[in-house]
């Protein structure tokens, strides 16, 4: 099978491997659909702490089961599913509790075991238990390939929660600031403000959501937030881009008993800052992290989208073959439209 594999930083090229075997209780899946995120774009060219090599990428996974490995109640070869893209042992206290993307033993595909940029993939049995989800046949795989980033979104609406008439400031407009948007305005807020430099997302956002979309080097984001909100402030606000430092300028901005979601990982430099906590006590402001999901809220994901609940299928500005996985990986680090997806279907 072909598969695009990450031998070194800044080394990712097109290799001819052996088909995976189908393992004990696991199956074997066809890929179908898998889209390229910022992270993968950052592994290629910096690596990533979870990450060994060679390894093939990719964890925004959609395809087709091509066979399995004995009787499994209720999955046949040829349903198409969703991918969880962590595999975990379900017994620990973590995923006792229902929080497996912190599992003791969590494998994440496409970091510490293979991923979805690749003809065929094996599933292990402990994927089949809990991280599958079927999807009806008439789904855009494409589409389906998103649920994995929509699931992060959800996770990062738990940590920092959305509540109805809220206030929402998203820092970062690319596909993760997009569905954070899309998933607020689903939560019920009232007013979501986007703020995002470049054109073209700023149009597709503008055109797509119903956010008010500012470009911060144009407008400060303290003024419009004011004037936006009759000088309340935000009661939550989302980071999608690592540019961003989590300052007392940004506490700031919240009003009392508001929320931050440190969601994008923050660029160098900006992970280490003073901050003033009798603003925390006393406005009662949160701050949270948000990485990865939950295999639960990456299922929910799934049925958001093949509702239609979450309209996502705009995002996708680029569909290419595996032989393009060059260009795709172009498309996202030059953050020109939003997600590419490998399609081989
Ligand atoms: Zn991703
Ligand atoms: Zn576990």
């Amino acid at each position: 099978m072909r598969a695009a594999v990450l031998k070194a930083p800044g080394l990712l090229e097109l290799d001819d491997l052996p088909d995976p075997t189908v393992p004990k209780g696991g199956a074997l899946l066809e890929v179908n659909a898998c889209a390229v995120c910022g992270t993968d774009v950052k592994m290629k060219e910096q690596g990533h702490r979870n990450l060994a090599y060679p390894r093939i990428l990719g964890h925004e996974i959609m395809g087709r089961i091509a066979m399995l490995d004995g009787q499994i109640p209720y999955l046949n070869e040829g349903d198409l599913v969703q991918i969880w893209p962590g595999i975990a042992c379900g017994r620990c206290r973590f995923c006792l509790r229902g929080k497996d993307s912190h599992c003791e033993s969590l494998k994440i595909m496409g970091f510490n075991c293979d991923g979805g940029l690749a003809e065929l993939m094996a599933l292990p049995a402990e994927n089949l238990s809990g991280g599958m989800n079927l999807l009806p046949r008439n789904i855009d795989p494409a589409l389906a390939a998103l649920s994995e980033p929509l699931a992060c979104c959800l996770n990062g609406q738990e940590q920092a929660p959305v509540y109805r008439g809220d206030i929402v400031l998203i820092l970062g407009g690319g596909p993760i600031g997009a569905l954070h948007a899309l998933l607020a305005e689903l939560h019920g807020a009232e007013n979501v403000i986007i703020a995002e430099t470049l054109p073209e997302r700023i149009r597709l956002l503008k055109r797509h959501t119903s956010a008010v979309v500012i470009d911060p080097s144009e407008e400060k984001i303290k003024a419009v937030l004011a004037s936006e909100t009759d000088e309340r402030g935000a009661d939550v606000i989302l980071t999608a881009t690592p540019k961003i430092p989590i300052d007392n300028d940004l506490l700031h901005l919240l009003s009392p008993g508001g929320r931050i979601c440190v969601f994008s990982g923050p660029a160098f430099g900006h992970y280490e800052e003073k901050i003033d906590v009798r603003h925390i006590h006393y406005k009662e402001i949160t701050i949270n992290g948000a990485y990865g999901c939950t295999s639960r809220q990456n299922r929910s994901a799934v049925g958001l989208l093949t509702s239609g609940l979450i309209k996502p299928d705009w995002l996708i500005t680029m569909r290419t073959s595996l032989e393009g996985f060059d260009e795709a990986f172009t498309h996202s680090a030059q953050r020109q439209g939003m997600r590419s997806v490998i399609c081989q279907s």
